[in-house]
């Protein structure tokens, strides 16, 4: 029984350690998935000048609202990372 307690001990140890190395990790790879590579036509390298951040709904990039391009439709603003995107924006065919 002594061995099982022992057991138990080093598990109750082991796992903090593995859900901390786990965690680290995971915000590694969110780091390097996380940064939106510039997919974009224009390659926007702009870092976000505070402001709520907004998904430009062409390239994915997230924008800041006090930066972004906007473009109203339906009751709804789109925000864009640049003319580029407005403009494909604007020739792609409506999804909704
Ligand atoms: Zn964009």
């Amino acid at each position: 029984m002594g061995r099982f307690i022992g057991l138990l001990l080093a598990f109750i140890l082991v796992v903090p350690l593995i859900r901390m190395v786990l965690g680290m990790l995971a915000r590694m790879f969110t780091n390097f998935a996380g940064k939106p590579s510039s997919a974009g036509p224009s390659g926007p390298a702009r870092v976000p000048a505070g402001g709520t951040l907004r998904k430009d709904p062409v390239c994915g990039t997230f924008v800041s609202e006090s930066v972004a391009k906007t473009l109203s439709s339906g009751g709804k603003t789109h925000h864009f990372c640049s003319d580029a995107c407005l403009k494909k924006f604007l020739e792609a065919p409506r999804q909704s």
